[in-house]
């Protein structure tokens, strides 16, 4: 077993890590306090190849594989946790129509995606009534000729309205119950997107419900066989839970760095706060609980890049990481004391950045329901 990093990843994770300290991190405050979306940071992140990190060179990716694309996206979310969420959505996006695309899908949508040129993707999965329980969805598509007509709508979308291509997922048949995924595109008459939710953290990704409307999608957009949309769907969760724990870890991981800078400068009762035992047991705590996160991290993606299977790994990481990171933020506010509670320093951000890990892509309920399955099975 080995625990080193290879040169190719860690030219990855210098590149990224340089460019997430002296291009995003510089602006994250703002982006978070004006919900500003972070287009310029998207644009950088395509011009760098990191939009397309899961699908071949020969559609314009970028090849890095799972190890790769993870190191790099814990990075971006120490940096700028709006940007990297962005950069999250985009790159499954783009590995599942690689993965299920035919080849006119696969030509038409992943340059753009991976440029940039066409926007960023979307996946879109959730129901304002179908959340946990993803597969109670109700949007409904019907055929008409050469056409699906969906009706319904979806909430709490990632990049939506502002996507090149959205993943939609849609009941096809109610009984037995089949799923369809559709390839969605900006301007299909009878697609509309809300306006974007205000939410705790994450203030620069825009998070919108999207609604069907009689909406004519062509059969050529169809992502995979009728009926293979929930197979679709949970395999691009495996992946992207995997995402989410390195999210959790690059955002922790920043509030660690300022907590242990701030410990060191701190003085109370005339000696740095890095001085009481009491500091110095919630960073060795912290930093312990990341160490752990990542090597999940690692070994799920290291899984994944050697094409053997990884859902309960994946899903060990995400429920892991996702807790550790919102423990570590909590404790990285408790190191600054009040100024850990104003926005003079980003430990409030990344509190509130890393609250929805546990959240989103699953809540670590549901990752339980997962584990506590496969093991009793
Ligand atoms: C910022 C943000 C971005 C998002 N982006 C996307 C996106 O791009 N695409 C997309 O499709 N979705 C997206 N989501 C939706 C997200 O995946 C859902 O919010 C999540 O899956 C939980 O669903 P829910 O909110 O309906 O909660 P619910 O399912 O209603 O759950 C509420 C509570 O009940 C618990 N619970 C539910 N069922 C069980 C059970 N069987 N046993 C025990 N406890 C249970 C849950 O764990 C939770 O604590 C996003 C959400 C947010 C907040």
């Amino acid at each position: 077993m080995k625990f080193e990093l290879n040169e190719e990843q860690l030219q990855i994770q210098e590149m990224v890590r340089s460019l997430a300290r002296k291009s995003f991190a510089p602006g994250a405050a703002r982006t978070d306090g004006e919900s500003i979306y972070p287009a310029e940071n998207m644009r950088q992140l395509a011009d760098l190849g990191l939009l397309g990190m899961l699908f071949p060179a020969a559609y314009g990716g970028s090849e890095a594989g799972a190890m790769g694309y993870n190191i790099a996206l814990r990075e971006v979310a120490g940096g700028c946790a709006s940007t990297a969420v962005g950069m999250a959505v985009t790159n499954m996006v783009g590995e599942t129509i690689w993965k299920f695309g035919n080849e006119e899908q696969r030509k038409r949508f992943l340059p753009g995606l991976a440029s940039e040129s066409i926007g960023p993707g979307a996946f879109a999965l959730t129901e304002p009534s179908a959340g946990s329980d993803a597969g109670g969805m109700r949007t409904f598509a019907v055929e008409d000729g050469d056409r699906y007509i969906l009706n319904g709508s979806k909430s709490f979308i990632t990049n939506g309205g502002r996507a090149g291509v959205t993943i939609v997922l849609a009941l096809t048949q109610k009984e037995p119950r089949k799923i369809s995924a559709f390839l969605v595109e900006p301007g299909t008459t009878g697609f509309s997107a809300g306006k974007p939710e205000n939410k705790l953290g994450l203030k620069g990704s825009d998070t919108v419900s999207l609604s069907f409307d009689e909406c004519g999608i062509p059969k050529r957009n169809m992502l995979g066989a009728p009926g293979e949309g929930f197979r679709i769907a949970m395999s691009a969760l495996d992946g992207g839970r995997i995402g989410i724990a390195s999210q959790a870890i690059g955002i922790a991981n920043a509030a660690l760095e300022t907590a242990t800078a701030y410990a060191k400068d701190r003085k109370q009762f005339g000696q740095p706060i890095a001085e009481f035992q009491a500091i110095q047991w919630m960073l060795a705590d912290s930093a312990t609980e990341l160490d752990a996160a990542q090597l999940l991290v690692y070994r799920a993606a290291c899984l994944k890049d050697q094409g053997k299977p990884y859902t309960r790994e994946s899903s060990m990481a995400k429920l892991f990481a996702s807790e550790a990171g919102n423990r570590v933020c909590h404790k990285a506010v408790q190191v600054l004391g009040g100024y850990g509670y104003v926005s003079e320093y980003p430990v409030e951000r990344h509190l509130r950045d890393v609250r929805v890990t546990t959240i989103y892509e699953g809540t670590s309920e549901v990752q339980r329901i997962v584990l506590s399955r496969s093991m009793l099975r």
